[in-house]
């Protein structure tokens, strides 16, 4: 007798995806987390002479692995465990043989004093492949990461420069998911509790992003070259609350990612599919008038899901045709704004 429930179980498991009664929400399987510098590339050095980046670039990686890893269904994979050299082009590449879904690149930043006249500068900044743009701190954090130990720039091939050139192109396609993931890093390191403060998330032409075919980041925990963000780095309980800001960036991109996979699942199974955009969620239901669009004109939509009331603006074909007024919602007072296919 025992064994007839277990049967049934064993049968509607096997089932249920096919009715679409029960969907399984695909978030991070696979993360791979590549702590900058190792071997003969030390990275920069702090600003008291102690440390080495490269250490903790090491340090920080397998702590922010090992709170990963507790996450269910996640596999982390590293790409050193030890102080070896790796090329940057061979850190992405290991990445893509593996199938990750995600590539996060840990570093230290520092500035030097010679030649931005101060050690003053500190903060936490967040990048995902871009261009640089016109800055000039940026442009010598670039330099400085992009430096290959032992291959000299000038011998780079027509080739290899086709190959960064398909690379690039490669990651633009991952620049909205490595953009939500940037996001909800950087708003980590926003709140007031952050021993270290939140300076900027920007794009910027880092090698080691160019070549991981999936959504990338790319974090300078701290500027190694100012002692408090050094003394913060180098303490157990301040690296520990880094750590974990990390960890709570990359869990909240998780968990968005489910419910987005959720909702792909669910409309494929349907004919008839929009895009639209979910502004926000409350536990409460609001008033429409208390949302404003700006230049954008059109009503709200309400939908009273998993206990929460979420709002949405816009009925589109396409996810290209909701992006334009994405943007736009997004610089106007709707930050945590996303694209959702619906029925
Ligand atoms: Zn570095």
């Amino acid at each position: 007798m025992r064994a007839f429930p277990l049967l049934l179980l064993v049968i509607s498991v096997l089932v249920s995806p096919i009715l679409g009664c029960e969907l399984v929400a695909q978030g991070l399987s696979r993360v791979v987390i590549d702590p900058g510098h190792g071997g003969r590339d030390g990275g920069s050095r702090s600003a008291s002479n102690s440390h080495n980046e490269k250490d903790l670039n090491l340090q920080i990686a397998r702590e922010l692995g090992a709170l990963l890893a507790q996450r269910r269904g996640i596999e982390i994979i590293y790409t050193r465990t030890d102080d070896t050299y790796v090329s940057l082009t061979r850190r992405g590449q290991m990445a893509n043989e593996l199938n990750a879904d995600l590539f996060i690149s840990v570093h230290c930043n520092s500035m030097p004093k010679e030649r931005f006249g101060s050690h003053r500068i500190s903060g936490f900044e967040v990048f995902v492949l871009g261009d640089n743009g016109k800055d000039e701190h940026l442009k010598y954090i670039v330099e400085r990461e992009n430096r290959e130990y032992g291959i000299a720039a000038e011998t780079k091939g027509e080739m290899d420069m086709f190959e960064d050139l398909l690379n690039t192109i490669t990651q633009e396609e991952y620049l909205q998911q490595s953009e939500m993931l940037q996001n909800e890093i950087f708003k980590q390191f926003a709140k007031k509790e952050s021993p270290i403060k939140a300076k900027s998330k920007k794009q910027a032409n880092f090698k080691v992003l160019r070549n991981a075919a999936m959504p990338a980041v790319l974090v300078e925990v701290g500027f190694l070259s100012n002692l408090h963000d050094e003394a913060v780095l180098t303490s157990e309980e301040g690296r520990s609350q880094v750590v974990y800001q990390l960890y709570k960036g990359v869990a909240l991109y998780d968990d968005r990612l489910r419910v987005l996979n959720a909702d792909n699942a669910f409309v494929s199974k349907g004919d008839s599919q929009v895009y639209r955009i979910q502004l926000s969620s409350y536990v409460s239901q609001k008033d429409h008038s208390i949302f404003r669009l700006g230049d954008l004109a059109g009503s709200l939509i309400e939908l009273h899901e998993d206990g929460l009331y979420r709002y949405f603006y816009g009925s589109f074909n396409t996810r290209e045709a909701a992006e334009y007024d994405l943007e736009y919602l997004k610089k106007n007072g709707y930050p945590d704004a996303f694209i959702r296919k619906m029925q």
